[in-house]
């Protein structure tokens, strides 16, 4: 029971190993023996042969120098067998009263092997001493020719051939071990692979996989299908942390303007009434924005994330009013700030893309122009129809951006000054978001600055014809 719950709980290596050692120690053992059995049956034919042959020979000599007149010339029938006569073997002539009349033989046991008569020729194996004896009895002149013939020479041979053989089983054994220890380490050299990435993603995270080698088998097709499988896990990992990062973001925005109509009424609302009944107006609205926000999240977060793209509506609107929602808060919360509005687009083009998305785009760049300018607080905005396509530019004179960074301010996390863009709260999500929802909707954003001077923001969406 113990064992056998030890053998399940074995190693695929050391099954492997096993399995296979089993296997060939089997194989060796069934042929070896099938050998065995073979080899002594051949022999002993070989003896029955050799005794039978003897017999004819002995025979034939007899009935040759038998002659009706005279008998049997004992002296020299003697000499003839005795010279044809080999070692372990016995010749015996007996007589019709089953005396001996004759007897020849060389190292054998000749005195254990009882006289007998017999009528028609007989084959006996009889045991002296652990060693096993043939005796061929054939009827001559009313007495009996007995050739004894010991087993004694082949049964040695079978010895040291069983020794041979057992040598040859535990050497087999050893090397069947061996070898399947390194068929199973050389099958599992793959999988291992596959088990060590596995730890170190547990220990170093979803960047790791298993590394493919050119040949193609079941495992490395299972490797590739793990890092298949990785990949995907990754993907859909960080997809989810952009959905918080982009949501986090999203909700910054409202709360924002809110903060700053708060403060606005703290500095002066509480004796303007007219400041008061604007900037708490305001806010309301911004608030009704938060609370629609979070349910369209909550209804994001439950739907699939990777069908996000699914949820992107298309709702036709005017720029202009969403502009001016947006103007309106801007110029209220930052009151030191003069910010310039020049239409020359067509007052009634019309956009395709979800009103909160233009404003959120909007919001993201007024943000920068607000927290970049310097000491010249102006921000000038520009509409304009280019093609078929509807233009807004932003554009402040502020700190600017160094050249060799504009390529990336569009990506997530980058910050021209790391040190600098903490210290105002920034997290270098804002311009990278407000390039997604503008791509999502076909248009496209793009920045140019010069360094120390100002910075212009283009916001491009396609016009509805
Ligand atoms: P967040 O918008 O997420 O609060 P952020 O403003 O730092 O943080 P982005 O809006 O993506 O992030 O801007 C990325 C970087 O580009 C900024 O950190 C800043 O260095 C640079 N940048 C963006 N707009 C301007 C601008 N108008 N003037 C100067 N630098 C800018
Ligand atoms: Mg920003």
């Amino acid at each position: 029971m113990k064992l056998t719950r030890k053998l399940i709980d074995l190693n695929i290596k050391w099954k492997l190993t096993l399995w296979s050692s089993c296997l060939m120690i089997l194989l060796f053992f069934s042929y070896n023996l099938f050998q065995y059995f073979f080899i002594q049956n051949w022999l002993i034919a070989q003896e029955k042969q050799t005794i039978q042959t003897r017999m004819d020979e002995v025979l034939a000599y007899l009935k040759d120098t038998n002659h009706a007149q005279n008998g049997l010339d004992i002296q020299r029938a003697n000499d003839f067998l005795d010279k044809i006569n080999q070692e372990s073997q016995m010749i015996r002539l007996l007589n019709q009263k089953g005396e001996e009349v004759f007897s020849t033989s060389d190292d054998f046991p000749e005195d254990e092997i009882k006289p007998k008569l017999v009528n028609r020729s007989e084959l006996d194996e009889v045991k002296i001493n652990e060693d096993r004896i043939l005796v061929l009895r054939a009827p001559f002149n009313e007495g009996t020719v007995e050739i004894g013939r010991s087993l004694e020479k082949s049964d040695e041979l079978m010895k040291y051939f069983f020794f041979v053989m057992i040598a040859g089983g535990i050497g087999a054994t050893g090397l069947s071990l061996l070898g399947g220890r390194l068929i199973s380490h050389q099958l599992l050299k793959s999988v291992n692979k596959i088990v060590d990435t596995m730890k170190r993603i547990k220990k170093k995270g979803l960047k790791e996989r298993v590394q493919i080698g050119a040949h193609k088998d079941e495992i490395t097709e299972l490797g590739m299908m793990f890092n298949d499988l990785m990949d995907d896990l990754e993907r859909s990992f960080l997809q989810q942390k952009q959905f918080v990062e982009d949501a986090s973001h999203e909700l910054k925005t409202p709360l924002t303007i809110i903060h700053g109509h708060l403060s606005l009424i703290n500095r002066w609302g509480k004796e303007d009434p007219k400041v008061l009944e604007r900037s708490i107006g305001l806010s309301l609205k911004e608030v009704d924005r938060l609370i629609q926000l979070v349910a369209e999240l909550l209804e994001l977060s439950r739907a699939d994330a990777n069908h996000q793209e699914d949820l992107i509506h298309f709702d036709v609107i005017k720029p202009n009013v969403v502009i001016d929602r947006v103007l309106e808060n801007v110029k209220l919360i930052n009151n030191d700030f003069e910010i310039n509005i020049n239409r020359e687009a067509n007052e009634h083009s019309l956009i395709k893309i979800p009103s909160r998305y233009l404003e959120q785009i909007l919001l993201i760049a007024f943000d920068n122009a607000v927290k970049f300018a310097k000491d010249k607080k102006v921000i000038d905005v520009r509409t304009v129809n280019t093609g078929n396509l509807f233009t807004i530019e932003i554009k402040d004179y502020g700190i600017g951006i160094p050249k060799e960074d504009l390529p990336f301010v569009l990506n997530r996390f980058y910050r021209v000054d790391k040190a600098r863009s903490r210290k105002s709260g920034g997290s270098g999500l804002g311009l990278s978001i407000a390039k997604r929802l503008v791509e999502n909707y076909g248009g496209n954003l793009l920045l140019t600055s010069s360094e120390g001077k100002w910075t212009q923001i283009s916001i491009q969406l396609p016009l509805v014809t």
